[in-house]
């Protein structure tokens, strides 16, 4: 099998030789391991700033490829979705999922061996159960005073 980092063009374990600032964004893209659960909504705490993930996926997350059903156009729908930046990951690192490459490279920590990038393949990341593909409930199915009733323990 042709190995996917060559492929993509990426320099093997370039996340270890870099920093989030020093990026391409090929690279910046490659670090999403297509958990899904930065599209979970969340409930802060505002007096603790402690956040917690609930299972309430965002109205546009398709729970059965586990991505965005409208990437390129999703601000259309979503204005509030978050466009995550080498230049506001440090701004956003602490409400990420705690699994999230970009939280935990931000965080100096090192990626888990079902990252993509490190086993090879996209699946690994549902293999290992960290994703959040067939686990999640609409958004429309959910009032949002009901949300803490969701709420996930983290890692999943
Ligand atoms: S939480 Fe992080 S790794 Fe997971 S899908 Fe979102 S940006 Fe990608
Ligand atoms: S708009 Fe798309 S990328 Fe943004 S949170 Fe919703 S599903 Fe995720």
């Amino acid at each position: 099998m042709t190995d996917p980092i060559a492929r993509k063009g990426l320099k093997k374990r370039f996340w270890e030789k870099k920093k989030l600032t020093q990026m391409s964004p090929e690279e910046w893209e490659a670090l999403c391991d297509g958990c899904g659960k930065c599209c979970l909504n969340k409930l802060e705490d505002e007096d603790t700033g402690q956040v917690e993930l609930t299972k309430v996926a965002c109205r546009l997350f398709d729970d059965t490829t586990c991505r965005c059903a409208q990437y390129p156009i999703r601000h259309q729908f979503v204005p509030e979705c978050i466009v995550l930046k080498p230049s506001n990951i440090d701004t956003h690192a602490y409400w990420m999922p705690k699994t999230c490459a970009y939280r935990l490279l931000a965080e100096g920590k090192p990626l888990y061996d079902w990252h993509p990038l490190i086993s090879g393949t996209p699946d690994s990341v549902h293999d290992a159960g960290i994703s959040m593909q067939h686990r999640t409930v609409a958004e429309f199915e959910v009032n949002e005073e009901d949300w803490e009733d969701y709420i996930i323990e983290e890692p999943i």
